[in-house]
C-alpha cells in the first residue's frame, strides 16, 4: 500500500490532522491503539476566558474561529449533533472577585465573552451568595460521539487499523518511509501522553497531567449552563452532569482512583445542595507542556515524521487550528507559530 500520510493515534490531535487531509484530498492510514483515554474522557468545554483570573486563553480568539466551523462540518459530514452550546457560570466567593470581574469585562479582548452583569438571583441546588458572571459564546463537543463516528467512517473506509505503531518497524528511504508494507510520505504522530514512549520525540518536555471526572444524575438540579466553582459542573441533559476535573502530576496510569472520586466528591459538595448518584467515573492523561503551548512540527533529523501533541488542558480549542497550521507547514512550507514550533526545544539538545 501507498499513503501520502500515515497518522499514528486517533484522539482529538489526530483526528483533526485527518479531517485536514481529507480536505485537501491526501491518502492516509490511521494507527489506534485505545492505549490512551484522554479525548475520550475529555468534558469538551471550550471556553476562551481562564476562569481562575479573568484573562484570555493563549490564542483563543483565533482557535475559536477556527474550531467552530470544524465542528459544524464534522455534524454535517456525519449528520449529527456533537456542539452543545450554553453560557458558563462563574461563582464569585468574595466581593473582591465581584469587583476583579467587573474590571474584566471592560478589557476589549474580553467584553465580548464577559457578561457585564453579575448576576445575583439565587439559584435552586447550589450556593451562590456571592452572585454568578456569566460567560457568553462557550459550550461543549460531544467528544467521544465524535471520535466514534469518525472512527466508524474510517472503518467502512478501510483507513484505520486498531493496533500499536511499532516504532522499531520503521524503514527510511530517502524521502519516504516503510512501515510494515505501508510506504508514506510522513508519518504524524498523535499519542498524546503515548508519546514518552516514542524514540523520535520522547525528549520533548511533556508534563503529563492526570485527570479524574464523574457524571452525576442529580434530577433536582435544573441547570442549563456549566456552573464553574471548585469543580465545573458540565449539563449533559436529562439530569446528567459530568464534574471535574482532578489534577495529578505522579499518577501516570488512566485508572479512575477513590482518592480522585473523593476529592471531587468534596469540592462539588462544598457548593451543590441537592442530592445525586454517581453513574460513571473515568480518568486520562492530559498531554501537558512545561510552557503550556503546544509541540508541532517535524522532526529536525528525520524529515519524515512530525509531531501534533500537547494539546495540554483545551484540546477541543486547538486542534483544529495547530493541524491546518501543521499541514501548510507540511505541504507549503508555511512557518509555524514559533511558540508551537517544537524546534524551540532543540537547543536543549533534546532529539
Ligand atoms: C479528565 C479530563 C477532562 C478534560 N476536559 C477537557 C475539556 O473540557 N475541554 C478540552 O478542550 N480539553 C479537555 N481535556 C484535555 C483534552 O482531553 C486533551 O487536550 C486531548 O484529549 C488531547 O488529545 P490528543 O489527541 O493529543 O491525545 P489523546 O486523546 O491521548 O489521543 C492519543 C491517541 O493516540 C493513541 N496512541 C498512542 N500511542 C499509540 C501507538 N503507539 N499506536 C497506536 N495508537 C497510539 C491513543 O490510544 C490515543 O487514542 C480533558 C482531559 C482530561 C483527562
Amino acid at each position: 500500500m501507498e499513503v501520502d500520510y500515515i497518522v499514528v493515534g486517533f484522539g482529538l490531535a489526530g483526528m483533526a490532522f485527518v479531517k485536514t487531509l481529507e480536505e485537501h484530498h491526501k491518502s492516509f492510514v490511521v494507527f489506534e491503539d485505545t492505549s490512551q483515554t484522554s479525548s475520550n474522557v475529555a468534558g469538551g468545554v471550550y471556553n476562551p476566558i481562564v476562569l481562575k483570573r479573568f484573562t484570555a486563553v493563549w490564542q483563543g480568539d483565533r482557535q475559536l474561529k477556527e474550531a467552530m466551523p470544524f465542528y459544524e462540518i464534522l455534524e454535517n459530514k456525519f449528520q449529527s449533533t456533537y456542539d452543545y452550546k450554553f453560557e458558563t457560570a462563574r461563582i464569585f466567593t468574595s466581593i473582591e472577585e465581584q469587583n476583579n470581574w467587573y474590571v474584566a469585562s471592560e478589557k476589549p479582548l474580553l467584553k465580548d465573552y464577559l457578561d457585564d452583569q453579575i448576576t445575583a438571583k439565587k439559584y435552586h441546588g447550589f450556593i451562590s451568595d456571592f452572585g454568578v458572571g456569566k460567560v457568553k459564546k462557550t459550550g461543549r463537543i460531544a467528544v467521544k460521539a465524535l471520535l466514534e463516528d469518525y472512527k466508524n467512517y474510517l472503518i467502512t473506509e478501510q483507513r484505520i487499523l486498531f493496533e500499536t505503531f511499532v516504532y522499531e518497524d520503521i524503514d527510511f528511504l530517502e524521502d519516504t518511509v516503510s512501515y510494515r508494507g505501508i510506504k508514506a510520505k510522513k508519518i504524524i504522530f498523535c499519542e498524546g501522553y503515548g508519546m514518552h514512549k516514542n524514540p523520535f520525540f520522547s525528549g520533548l518536555p511533556m508534563r503529563e497531567a492526570k485527570g479524574e471526572i464523574v457524571t452525576i444524575y442529580a434530577p433536582d438540579l435544573n441547570v442549563d449552563f456549566l456552573i464553574k466553582s471548585a469543580v465545573f459542573v458540565l449539563p449533559l441533559g436529562e439530569h446528567c452532569y459530568k464534574v471535574g476535573a482532578t489534577f495529578n502530576w505522579k499518577d501516570k496510569t488512566s485508572l479512575p482512583t477513590e482518592e480522585g472520586k473523593k476529592e471531587l466528591i468534596e469540592k462539588l459538595e462544598s457548593f451543590v445542595k441537592v442530592p445525586y448518584e454517581i453513574i460513571d467515573h473515568a480518568a486520562g492523561i492530559r498531554p501537558t507542556v512545561k510552557d503550556r503551548r503546544p509541540l508541532v512540527g517535524l522532526h529536525p533529523d528525520y524529515s519524515q515524521l512530525a509531531i501534533l501533541n500537547g494539546l495540554g488542558t483545551r484540546g477541543v480549542m486547538i486542534a483544529p487550528k495547530i493541524a491546518k497550521e501543521l499541514y501548510h507547514h507540511i505541504e507549503s512550507n508555511d512557518l509555524l507559530d514559533p511558540e508551537c514550533d517544537i524546534i524551540r526545544f532543540q537547543k536543549a539538545s533534546i532529539f
